[in-house]
């Protein structure tokens, strides 16, 4: 897919869960090939939102990833590091134990998205 048409893929299934569900959503090209988000009329638009306004936006990746509450581990040798999966710690090898902490499904992935080169690549393989 091109980036016009991940863009516009994922900002449909925002709408769908509520991101600007009742507003006209166009993705344009503008200057310098940069693509350019419009909410409501063409003609009379409400906003101008860049690819970045939209998709590192918490409100779109709740509406995009959903809102479920995920358990995430952490490893006693190191209690800032969290991780996602049951497993064993990568740096001293123990089982990792539960934390306390709930991780809301939307944001392991928005900060992969906002850590990778492509984001809108990444966030092709949701779609
Ligand atoms: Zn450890």
């Amino acid at each position: 897919m091109t980036n016009k048409q991940i863009l516009k893929k994922a900002i449909e299934q925002a709408k769908k869960n509520g991101w600007y569900s009742n507003e006209e959503i166009k993705v344009t090209i503008f200057v310098r090939r940069l693509p350019k988000i419009i909410v409501g009329d063409i003609n009379d638009p409400k906003e101008y939102l860049s690819i970045n306004d939209v998709i590192f936006s918490h409100d779109f990746a709740k509406a995009f990833w959903g809102e479920q509450s995920e358990d995430i581990f952490k490893c006693k040798c190191n209690p800032t590091n969290y991780y996602y999966t049951f497993k064993f710690c990568s740096k001293c090898g123990e089982k990792l134990i539960k934390s306390k902490r709930i991780l809301k499904s939307w944001e392991k992935p928005l900060q992969q998205m906002v850590l990778s080169e492509e984001p809108l690549k990444y966030l092709e393989q949701f779609l």
